[in-house]
């Protein structure tokens, strides 16, 4: 029998690199691969690239094409062209952005991509821009475009396969395309927007002026579909179920018998981590789990029971109860950033004092997923609106030599899917979303022991109330914060000077974007009663009515 050439289609096994690399990579988000062998096999992967011009959806488009059990990774438009070659994606997307084309210094790209033979759709910028270079007219608008739109599209385009004549579709746009540029049919038009959507079905390039990624566009998943299928001609043989297996074994192969350190939060990422490193290496795994003071009520002693040495796992896990240190250094500090990066500094230092204790270890685990690289403005081009403390920011003297990162290419239900294969219970696979400085941004401004202890029970008490109203699958996220006013009140006809509560509830299907959930007034009065008879120092409740964008779903 000869050898059959195999087209392997992996999950990519995460990141092993050293020390050094690491933080040069950081800054570029370039790869280090575990050896050449297995580049070669993960470049056969099927790929479409995402290249951004700083766009709010790079991460949404990504996901959709995801979805369609299609590798996909998002790169800057500033990545070279031989780089992008050098990947020999199936496809490539350009993302929208905020700029205009026709302005001097706004983002652009070689021209040459076009020529490659490699299909391009081009989204909202990414069309006027594809327009623009290829000798089309854009110009701004006479009427922009915002919100959804009914759109007449050419069923006849492989773009809109099984997409209806009529379709409504997420417009955001001052500028328009007023020319498509030669050699491009109009498949789609609205009463403002005369080139909607265009073809060039010898070049394979594609544009579409509205959002195909964002969930209003109805049929958006379709029209995606149909470019990674129709166009691309992906398999979309991608799947999660090989990413545990592979990853166990390709963690296995590389530490050996070193020792392994990782800092254990409890929180979705670093427990599926975690939990990961434990199958591949069993003993030589020691976690640490440093309770920053910072968390949910009675949440350090949760984490403890499932993950500790009474619970179901061989993690080596090491509690540390560092609370009065992260209150002693946040003493006074009020503004949010400053807070982020004392907690995140803190947290390593006494991760540091603990590894020390431990001695020299090989490798050390982090819970990095696919939105920390992006959001901390390493892979794609948007605006970095909050800091991550998990990217970037390393222990500088823990004796180690590299850094595993299993699910940095993972956008959050990826790692939760992994999560439910290691068989981690439910409970903790679908947390909510809780972030790495904790209470400390849910609490605005100067933080104290008695503030940690009072948007403790506030938040205990709504997670409590809206668990017994049944709400708790249907709203993505809620909790209570503090906010820094205080206020006059009545309590046993004596007056009181307190502080206010805000009960936030979110919707939201991918925590980019989130609407403020409707909450039955009769669950919000409860809450609100018990709040204040329960929780000292608190004497009014509000209920944060903003959605994302304009407001951040946490409030720091
Ligand atoms: N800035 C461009 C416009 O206003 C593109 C907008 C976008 O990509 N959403 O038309």
């Amino acid at each position: 029998m000869g050898l059959v050439k195999r087209q392997r289609v992996l999950y990519n096994i995460g990141y092993f690199r050293n020390k050094e690399k690491y933080k040069a990579s950081a800054k570029t988000g370039q790869k280090q691969w575990i050896s050449e062998n297995q580049e070669e096999t993960f470049m056969k992967r099927e790929t479409v690239i995402v290249l951004d011009f700083g766009g709010q959806y790079n991460q949404l488009i990504a996901r959709r094409v995801r979805e369609c059990n299609v590798y996909c990774e998002i790169y800057s438009y500033k990545t070279d062209l031989e780089k992008i070659k050098a990947m020999e994606p199936k496809g490539i997307i350009f993302t929208g952005g905020p700029n205009s084309v026709y302005l001097e210094d706004s983002p652009s790209y070689a021209k040459e991509i076009y020529d490659l033979g490699i299909p391009v759709l081009g989204i909202c910028y990414g069309s006027q821009l594809m327009m623009h270079q290829l000798g089309g007219k854009v110009c701004k608008a006479p009427v922009r475009e915002y919100g959804k739109i009914e759109v007449t599209v050419d069923q006849s385009s492989a773009l809109f396969e099984n997409v209806s004549e009529k379709t409504i579709c997420w417009m955001s746009h001052n500028d328009y395309i007023e020319q498509a540029a030669p050699g491009f049919k109009i498949i789609a038009h609205t009463p403002d927007c005369p080139v909607a959507a265009v073809e060039n079905v010898e070049k394979k390039l594609y544009a579409t002026q509205f959002h195909p990624e964002v969930l209003h566009t109805k049929e958006g998943k379709q029209m995606l579909a149909n470019f990674v299928f129709n166009v691309c001609g992906c398999a979309g043989s991608w799947k999660m179920d090989s990413f545990v297996e592979e990853s166990i074994k390709a963690i296995r192969e590389k530490v050996g018998d070193g020792k392994v350190l990782c800092a254990l939060s409890g929180g979705v990422d670093s427990s599926v981590a975690a939990v990961l490193l434990s199958k591949a290496v069993g003993d030589q795994l020691t976690c640490v789990f440093v309770d920053h003071g910072l968390l949910r009520k009675n949440e350090g002693d949760e984490v403890e029971a499932v993950f500790g040495p009474d619970g179901n796992y061989n993690l080596n896990f090491i509690r540390v109860n560092a609370q009065e240190r992260f209150y002693e250094k946040l003493k006074g500090v009020e503004e949010p950033e400053a807070k982020r990066k004392i907690i995140g500094e803190e947290f390593i230092r006494v991760f540091e004092e603990e590894a020390k204790k431990i001695g020299a270890v090989d490798f050390l685990v982090q819970g990095t997923i696919y939105p920390d690289v992006v959001e901390s403005g390493v892979g794609g081009e948007s605006t970095v609106i909050k800091s991550h403390h998990n990217v970037g920011g390393l222990p500088e003297h823990v004796d180690f030599k590299e850094i595993i990162e299993p699910l940095r290419d993972l956008f959050k239900d990826e790692v939760r899917k992994a999560g439910l294969e290691l068989g981690i219970p439910d409970y903790l696979v679908f947390r909510q979303p809780f972030p790495g400085p904790g209470l400390g941004i849910r609490i605005i401004g100067d933080v104290t022991a008695e503030k940690v202890q009072m948007v403790q029970d506030a938040d205990a008490i709504w997670r409590e109330e809206i668990a017994k109203a049944g709400l708790d699958k249907e709203v993505n996220q809620y909790f209570a914060a503090l906010t820094n006013m205080r206020s006059v009140g009545v309590m046993g006809d004596e007056r009181t000077y307190d502080y206010a509560i805000a009960l936030r509830a979110v919707t939201t299907t991918d925590f980019m974007t989130a609407e403020s959930a409707e909450i039955p007034w009769d669950v919000i009065g409860r809450t609100t009663s018990r709040i204040v008879n329960e929780v000292k120092h608190v004497n009014r409740v509000m209920y944060d009515c903003t959605g994302k964008p304009p407001a951040t779903i946490e409030f720091e």
